[in-house]
């Protein structure tokens, strides 16, 4: 903090926006290049001048430049304004730690630095401190946590339950995290200033679930401090082999698709269902979008069950070889013998 706005502009500390407009438009006019001359010194005096008035004719600015100026100046008058502070304001004894950490650092001699930067590093150290000790009373709600599983495709369609074990680790809540508790190491985490347990966990997956669903166990995640709510624990489910299907109801909607001469000639087709693998015969003349309904296929529940609907796509091959080409173009020159 090597210039002083206020003694530049030879206005006190406490005059209003008027005061310092009017001595910045009288200086000004005094130490413009073009009446006071180009030397190198007028020419820095107008800069600084210039440097001032935006520094104190912006309200947001003025506050900040004032908050830098006074922990700036604050080690030379700590001891005279300690003896009044104390008795008035109890909250003083913390700000003062900081306004003196701040001067410290910044009253070294041969540091020069902007009032921009100490303004930023009281800031950060304020808000450091803010969170030291707001950490040590305030209730903080603990962290989610997630974890995987892993269920086959027909417990996916069904539903399932699985046991889940696993190790969490949470902030000890006697200590919080600081090892510490009434001058002695903490006896809750011995020091560690956590605690790691294996936890059981029994999750029902409900029937139909998706491929990276989340299940929320509310609360069963990290334990919150000094009252906050505990986090919750996400279950990730993944679907070993995840087929492409829909579900609607208790139904199961899945596209599978035939080549055009399967159409026309039938075929047989291996589908995966819920009670394994299952041949279904594809008639002959089967057309683009036909459905076939393969009964209780489905998704299963303790009463229920729904059935699997296969929509027929006829697919295009694609890179067809030379000799399927003409096999086409023959195909193609009969079929204009007829209608269709
Ligand atoms: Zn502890």
């Amino acid at each position: 903090m090597t210039k002083d706005y206020y003694k530049i502009l030879e206005v006190s500390e406490f005059c209003s926006e008027q005061d310092i407009k009017a001595a910045y438009r009288k200086l000004a006019r005094k130490l413009h290049p073009d009446v006071a001359g180009n030397s190198e010194e007028n020419v820095r005096r107008f800069k600084d001048l210039n440097e001032a008035y935006q520094a104190l004719s912006n309200k947001a600015k003025r506050a900040d430049y004032d908050t830098a100026r006074r922990y700036y100046n604050y080690s030379s008058t700590t001891k005279k304004r300690e003896s009044v502070n104390n008795a008035t304001n109890p909250g003083f004894e913390s700000k003062r730690k900081d306004e003196e950490h701040v001067a410290q650092a910044y009253s070294k001699e041969g540091l020069r630095f902007s009032w921009e930067e100490i303004l930023s590093k009281y800031r950060q150290h304020s808000k450091q401190t803010a969170k030291n000790t707001s950490t040590s009373t305030q209730p903080k709600r603990g962290n989610d946590i997630h974890t995987d599983v892993e269920i086959s495709f027909a417990e996916a369609l069904s539903g399932t339950t699985k046991v889940i074990n696993m190790l969490q680790t949470h902030i000890c809540p006697k200590c919080g995290g600081r090892k510490f508790a009434n001058g002695t190491v903490c006896n809750i985490c011995n020091g560690k200033g956590e605690i790691s347990e294996y936890r059981k966990f029994s999750v029902k997956i409900p029937a139909g679930v998706k491929d990276n669903s989340k299940i929320r166990l509310s609360g069963e995640g990290e334990k919150g401090l000094n009252g906050g709510a505990n986090g919750d624990l996400y279950i990730i489910v993944h679907i070993k082999a995840p087929l492409d299907y829909k579900t609607e109801g208790l139904n199961i909607l899945k596209n599978v698709s035939i080549a055009p001469y399967e159409a026309v000639l039938g075929t047989n087709l291996k589908v995966k269902t819920p009670n394994g693998d299952v041949t279904v015969k594809i008639t002959p003349n089967t057309l683009n979008g036909q459905k076939i309904r393969l009964s209780g296929c489905g998704i299963e529940t303790n009463s229920k069950v729904g059935d699997m609907i296969l929509t027929i796509e006829i697919q295009i091959p694609k890179n067809l070889t030379q000799e399927e080409v003409d096999l086409y173009k023959r195909l193609r020159d009969s079929a204009n013998s007829k209608s269709y």
